[in-house]
C-alpha cells in the first residue's frame, strides 16, 4: 500500500463491533441507532426510486430541491442566507464533506489546527491532503480548551481549523465566548473553518447550538458540513452536505466532482423532503434524545463510573477510573467480556502526544431502543 494510508488502522467502530458481536454485549459503542427511520421519509425515498425518474445519475452538486431545502433549513434555524445553487454541495455523508473539504482547500504542508478528542476521520482526511494535523486539546471533566493553548496553535502556515460542535465524543456544546475566541483568531491568522455540525439538532438540557458562521466575519472563510444520518436516523443513506460562501466553496466542489460526482439519487429526494419537516419534528427529536439521556445516565447511576450531562450529541463520556485500572481500551474488552455492554475507548481520537488526557475515559452512546438502556443498568450495576 501506499505511504500515505501506512498508519491507517482498522477503525474503532469496526474493531468495537465486531468484538460485541463476538461476546453477544449490548451495544452501547457505535453511534447507529438501532430504531428505524421515520416511515414517511422511509416511504419518499420508495417513491422516489418508484417513480421510476430518480434512479440515474444525480446533478454533481446535488439535486435542486434538496439544495434550495439544505438552504431554507440554514435559513430557519439560523437566519442565513445561502445560495442553493453555488452555496450548496450534496455530499455522500459528512464524511465525503470533510474529505472533500480538505482535499479542495489544504495544500501540501499547510498546518491543520484539530481539537483532541477528535472525529476519527479528521486526521487521515488532513493527511491525505498533505496536511499537518496540530492539536488542541479539550481538557477534563469540563471538556475546554486552554485559550493559551489554542492560540499558540496558529501559525504563518496555519490554512484550516476544523471544529465540531455539538461535540464527539464529548457532548460539548461550544458556547458564544469560545466560538468567538476561534474566530477571533481564524480572522486574524487568514484561516478557514471547517464546521462540522452533524448533531446540530441534538441540544440537550437547555443548551443551544450556536454555528460559527452567524459570527461577525465568519461566513466568508467557514464551510459547514451536516449530514441527515443523525437528524433523520438515517446513517446508512449516507447524503450529507457542504454549505457556506461560493468562494471558499468552490474548492470543496472541484474536489467533490472527481472523488464521488454524484451521490444516491432517491435519498436526495428523501432528504429533500425531511428537511422540511414542520418544528414540531425537530422539537420531538430532541425531546426524544433527552429521555434517552436520562435513560443512560440512571443506568450509569450506581456503576461507580463518573460522568457529565452531555449538553449535546447522543453520547456520555464516562470516567471509568474509581472502577478500572488500565488504559480505555483495556476497560472496553473487560466491558465487553465481563459485563456485557460495549462502549468506545477514545484512543484514536488522540494524537500520540495528547492520548493521555484522555486515559480514564470511555464513550457510550444511547441513539439506542429505551428496553436496551434500561438493559445496561443491572449489567454496569456489576463493576462498582
Ligand atoms: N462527523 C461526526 C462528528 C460524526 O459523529 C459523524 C458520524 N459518525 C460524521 C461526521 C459522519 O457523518 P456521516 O455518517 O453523514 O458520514
Ligand atoms: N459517527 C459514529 C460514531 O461516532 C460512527 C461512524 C462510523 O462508524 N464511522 O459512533
Amino acid at each position: 500500500f501506499a505511504r500515505r494510508v501506512e498508519t491507517f488502522g482498522t477503525t474503532i467502530f469496526t474493531e468495537i463491533n465486531v468484538l460485541a458481536q463476538q461476546y453477544n454485549a449490548l451495544n452501547l459503542g457505535q453511534g447507529k441507532p438501532d430504531f428505524d427511520t421515520p416511515a414517511d421519509i422511509v416511504a419518499e425515498l420508495v417513491r422516489a426510486a418508484q417513480s421510476g425518474q430518480h434512479n440515474q445519475y444525480a446533478p454533481g452538486p446535488g439535486i435542486a430541491s434538496l439544495r434550495h431545502a439544505v438552504a431554507e433549513h440554514a435559513a430557519r434555524f439560523y437566519g442565513l442566507d445561502i445560495d442553493p445553487d453555488r452555496g450548496v454541495i450534496v455530499t455522500a455523508g459528512a464524511t465525503e464533506g470533510l474529505l472533500s473539504c480538505m482535499l479542495g482547500l489544504v495544500n501540501p504542508g499547510d498546518e491543520v489546527i484539530v481539537i483532541e478528542p477528535f472525529y476519527d476521520s479528521y486526521v487521515p482526511n488532513i493527511l491525505m491532503a498533505g496536511g499537518t494535523p496540530v492539536f488542541v486539546p479539550l481538557h477534563p471533566p469540563t471538556w475546554t480548551f486552554d485559550p493559551d493553548e489554542l492560540r499558540a496553535a496558529f501559525s504563518a502556515r496555519t490554512r484550516v481549523l476544523i471544529l465540531n460542535s455539538p461535540h464527539n465524543p464529548t457532548g460539548r456544546v461550544f458556547t458564544r465566548e469560545e466560538l468567538s475566541l476561534i474566530a477571533e483568531l481564524c480572522i486574524e491568522h487568514n484561516v478557514i473553518v471547517i464546521n462540522d455540525e452533524v448533531y446540530e439538532h441534538l441540544t440537550l438540557g437547555g443548551s443551544s447550538y450556536l454555528p460559527i458562521a452567524t459570527l461577525p466575519g465568519m461566513f466568508e472563510r467557514t464551510v459547514t458540513v451536516s449530514s441527515s444520518g443523525k437528524t433523520f436516523s438515517a446513517t446508512g443513506w449516507k447524503i450529507g452536505w457542504a454549505y457556506g460562501h461560493p468562494a471558499v466553496l468552490d474548492g470543496v466542489a472541484r474536489a467533490h466532482q472527481f472523488t464521488i460526482f454524484a451521490v444516491h439519487h432517491p435519498s436526495q429526494e428523501a432528504v429533500a423532503y425531511a428537511l422540511r419537516q414542520p418544528d414540531s419534528y425537530y422539537q420531538e427529536f430532541q425531546a426524544m434524545y433527552e429521555a434517552k439521556k436520562r435513560l443512560l445516565m440512571s443506568s450509569l447511576e450506581g456503576s461507580g463510573l463518573s460522568y457529565r450531562a452531555p449538553e449535546g450529541t447522543y453520547f456520555i463520556m464516562a470516567d471509568f477510573s474509581p472502577v478500572f485500572d488500565g488504559m480505555p481500551r483495556d476497560f472496553t474488552h473487560h466491558l465487553i467480556k465481563e459485563i456485557g455492554v460495549a462502549c468506545i475507548p477514545p484512543e484514536s481520537m488522540y494524537s500520540q502526544e495528547h492520548v493521555h488526557i484522555g486515559r480514564n475515559y470511555v464513550r457510550f452512546s444511547f441513539c439506542k431502543s429505551d428496553e436496551a438502556l434500561l438493559q445496561a443498568k443491572p449489567l454496569l450495576a456489576r463493576l462498582a
